[in-house]
């Protein structure tokens, strides 16, 4: 298998350039599998920003939001690496507490097989599916068939948290030493499937309520506070249980999203 290994997507998390870094300096190091490493937007890195002007993991399918800096660099990346490499790895870092997980944009039976493996070495991993298939999928991820988004979290932007970046390296080099020939029953294997989003209220007064900022992945059910403002008053969530994620994710502010949901689930 042919990986595409891409950090720095966003040019305000260093954890997955350093991983890339230290890929091409133990270049002696054989794996399995082969391997390239790209640094995702350059520009965007040096200015120490997410993006410079519309956000590079937006920019692929069908998505004509993309704008100046990473509209050219998306196709810059394209004919790197569309059609050259069998799987992709795009490493990210989040400023909320997710800990360890892989987000699964494709469900085939390599990108399932890889989350497998990961999950099987490291207990604590969570997956996430997230399916945004074929021409409808903006992510960079998109440019392979098979393949991986990593998330690790917390740190904030611009910061290098060498217990990130070592448990990356570790993830990259499990993968790169995966016989993916290696036969997996994967719909035993316990997920958190992406449902939506939630928005902050309207008004700029309410914030996350300190039960769930700092808990991603912990269960939100009926009655359980969600959002609270200055005075202590506090707006409960109201429906079936969920699992809040991203919460309070430096990038989504923007966007005046709380925090993204899951369900509970199992690959299959
Ligand atoms: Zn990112």
């Amino acid at each position: 298998m042919k990986f595409a290994i891409i950090g720095g997507t966003h040019g305000n998390e260093p954890v997955g350039i350093k991983v890339i870094e230290s890929l091409k300096n133990n270049s002696d190091h054989s794996f399995r599998n082969s391997f390239k490493t790209f640094l995702g937007n350059p520009k965007a890195y040096e200015l120490g920003k997410r993006y410079v002007n519309s956000d590079l993991n937006r920019a692929f399918g069908n998505d004509e939001s993309s704008l100046g800096n990473e509209k050219s660099r998306a196709s810059e990346l394209q004919s790197d690496i569309v059609g050259k490499y069998d799987f992709l790895l795009d490493l990210h870092t989040t400023t909320s507490s997710m800990g360890l997980t892989v987000i699964l944009t494709h469900l085939d039976e390599i990108s399932l097989k890889s989350a497998c493996y990961l999950k099987k070495m490291i207990p604590d991993l969570k997956i996430i599916v997230s399916v945004r298939a074929g021409k409808e999928c903006p992510y960079t991820i998109s440019m392979v068939s098979s393949g991986l988004t990593v998330e690790v979290g917390p740190v904030a932007n611009n910061v290098i948290k060498a217990e990130l970046v070592i448990a990356t390296r570790k993830m990259v080099d499990l993968l790169l030493d995966y016989d993916f020939s290696e036969k997996f029953d994967y719909q035993t294997t316990d997920c958190f499937k992406t449902i939506g989003i939630k928005s902050l209220p309207e008004g700029g007064e309410w914030m996350v309520h300190p039960n769930i900022d700092g808990h991603d992945f912990m269960e939100l059910k009926n009655g359980d506070p969600m959002f609270i403002n200055i005075d202590g008053e506090v707006l409960s969530y109201e429906g079936e249980t969920i699992y809040p994620l991203f919460v309070n994710e430096a990038a989504y502010q923007e966007n005046n999203t709380a925090f993204e949901f899951a369900i509970k689930s199992t690959l299959k």
